[in-house]
């Protein structure tokens, strides 16, 4: 992984939001992955984010 690859917060958030609507690309999971080990925030919002998506999965199920 170059430098050149490495993503910010604001693309890692843009990214995990994507992924609950279409499959990420090998490249931005990789990228993403490389980010969410660095970056302990946007671990945070990960977790947020599946914590919300089995909420939703639960709701659209009744
Ligand atoms: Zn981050």
């Amino acid at each position: 992984m170059t430098e050149e690859a490495a993503i910010n917060c604001r693309k890692a958030a843009q990214l995990l939001s994507l992924a609950s609507d279409r499959q990420l690309s090998t490249e931005e999971l990789q990228a993403l992955e490389f980010h969410l080990q660095r970056c302990g925030a946007c671990r945070n919002f990960q977790a947020q984010l599946r914590f919300l998506d089995r909420a939703a999965k639960r709701f659209a199920s009744r």
